[in-house]
C-alpha cells in the first residue's frame, strides 16, 4: 500500500514538473505532453489541488528556491506562468515574490521561441529571477535534426528579452557529441553561446533513448552514435574554453560565474528534502522518495478525483544512502571525504591526473568525472563490503 506525505516535514525546495511541449524532439525520452493548445487553467488549478490534496503547508521562511522544469514550462505562457507563482507564492503566505523581502531563486526552464519582452515582464513581475534556456545549439541543420523549435537567431532575441524585463541569471543548454552525420561545429556553437554572456551553463551529452525517433533512426542503423573519443573530446574542448573565461565546473554538467551556482539543483546533490508537484514529478522528505504518475492524464484524472497521483516511493536503505552519497558526492566539485581503506585505490587515479586528494576530501577533474559511473561504482562497491 502507497504511504502518505510524512506529515510536518518543511521543504525549502519545490519542484513543478510542467509536461507542456510544442513537439517530440528527436532524443527526448522525458514525460511530456504533446499539445497544440496548453490547457493552462486546468494545469494551475491541479497543481494547486495536489498541493492541498497532500496536504502540504509551505512555508514562506523555509521555501528557498522553486524550480519549474518540463516538458517547457514556457508554454504555460506568461499571465499562465506567473499565475502558477503567485498561487505557490500565496499558499506559503507570500503576496508576491518579486516584493517579498529576502532571497527566493525562482527558476524557469524555457524555449526561446517562447520568449517575448510580455511574457519576460510577467514572469520578472512574478517573481522569477533565473531562466534556463534550451537552447542546444545555434546551428540551423543541428536545430532541424534536433526537432527543435526555434531557429538559430532565437536564443539572442530571448536573451534580450529576458535581460530588458531585469532576470539577469541565463542559464544556457548545450547538448554535445552529434552524430558526424549532422556536421555541427561544437566549437562555434561554444563561442556563440559565450557571445550571449551567460552566467551559467549546463553541458548533456547527447544519449541514444530508445523509445526516441533517434533510438530508431540509430536502430535502424540510418545514424551513427558520436564516438566515445569525440564524446571526450568535445567535453574537454568546452571545458578548457569555459575555463578559461572564467567559469568553474562545480558539477558534472554544470559550468557557472563565480557566485552563480543554481542553489535549486545543487539542494538536490547534497540531499535535502525537496518536493515534487505534476507529472512524473520526484520528491525527497528526507527518508523516503516518491514519485508521481509519469503521464499528464493519468496524474491529471487522479489529482481531479482527491486521489494522491503517487505511482509510487521508496525507504532508502542504509547502503541505498552509502551509494547515493558516494555518486552525489563524486559529481560535484566538493568532493566525497574518503575512508581509511580507500586510499589505495584512488592512488592510480590521482596518478592518472583524474583526482586529486586533499584534506582526506576525493575531487574528480574533468577527466574523472569523464569515468564518473566506474568510478563511482568501485568505490560503492568497497563501501557496500566494510
Ligand atoms: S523541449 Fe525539452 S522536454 Fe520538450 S521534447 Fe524537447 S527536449 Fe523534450
Amino acid at each position: 500500500m502507497l504511504q502518505t506525505d510524512t506529515p510536518n516535514v518543511v521543504y525549502p525546495h519545490v519542484y513543478i514538473h510542467v509536461p507542456f511541449c510544442g513537439r517530440r524532439c528527436s532524443y527526448c525520452d522525458f514525460a511530456i505532453a504533446v499539445r497544440k493548445n496548453v490547457p493552462v487553467d486546468s494545469f494551475v488549478r491541479a497543481v494547486m489541488a495536489e498541493l492541498v490534496m497532500r496536504e502540504i503547508a509551505l512555508d514562506a521562511t523555509s521555501l528557498r528556491t522553486i524550480y519549474l522544469g518540463g516538458g517547457t514550462p514556457s508554454k504555460l505562457g506568461g499571465p499562465g506562468l506567473a499565475r502558477l507563482i503567485d498561487e505557490i507564492g500565496r499558499s506559503a503566505g507570500v503576496d508576491k515574490f518579486s516584493t517579498f523581502s529576502g532571497h527566493r531563486e525562482i527558476t524557469i526552464e524555457a524555449n526561446p521561441e517562447d520568449i517575448t519582452s510580455q511574457s519576460a515582464a510577467l514572469w520578472a513581475a512574478a517573481g522569477v529571477n533565473r531562466v534556463s534556456l534550451g537552447v542546444q545549439s545555434f546551428d540551423p541543420g543541428a536545430l532541424e535534426w534536433m526537432h527543435r523549435g526555434h531557429g538559430a537567431a532565437a536564443p539572442r532575441q530571448a536573451v534580450q528579452s529576458l535581460r530588458a524585463a531585469g532576470i539577469n541569471e541565463i542559464s544556457l543548454d548545450l547538448i554535445f557529441a552529434l552524430p558526424a552525420a549532422v556536421r555541427r561545429d561544437w566549437t562555434r556553437d561554444l563561442a556563440q553561446a559565450l557571445e550571449l554572456r551567460p552566467t551559467h551553463l549546463s553541458l548533456y551529452g547527447l544519449t541514444v533513448e530508445p523509445k526516441t525517433p533517434l533510438g530508431r533512426w540509430t536502430a535502424r542503423g540510418d545514424v551513427v552514435e558520436a564516438p566515445e573519443e569525440r564524446y571526450a573530446a568535445e567535453f574537454m574542448e568546452a571545458h578548457e574554453q569555459l575555463r578559461g573565461s572564467g567559469f568553474e565546473h562545480y558539477e558534472v554538467s554544470n559550468y557557472c560565474l563565480p557566485g552563480h551556482r543554481a542553489q535549486h539543483n545543487s539542494a538536490y546533490w547534497s540531499g535535502v528534502p525537496y518536493l515534487g508537484l505534476g507529472p512524473s514529478a520526484h520528491g525527497f522528505d528526507g527518508s523516503t522518495r516518491r514519485w508521481n504518475a509519469p503521464a499528464y492524464a493519468e496524474w491529471a484524472s487522479r489529482v481531479g478525483r482527491g486521489e494522491d497521483p503517487r505511482e509510487g516511493d521508496e525507504l532508502l536503505t542504509q547502503s541505498e544512502r552509502d551509494s547515493e552519497q558516494v555518486y552525489l558526492g563524486l559529481r560535484t566539485s566538493g568532493g566525497l571525504p574518503l575512508r581509511e581503506n580507500e586510499l589505495t585505490t584512488v592512488a592510480p587515479w590521482i596518478e592518472q591526473g583524474w583526482a586529486a586528494v586533499t584534506e582526506g576530501t576525493l575531487r574528480l577533474s574533468a577527466q574523472g568525472w569523464l569515468r564518473l559511473d566506474a568510478i563511482a561504482a568501485t568505490l560503492t562497491s568497497i563501501r557496500s563490503r566494510s
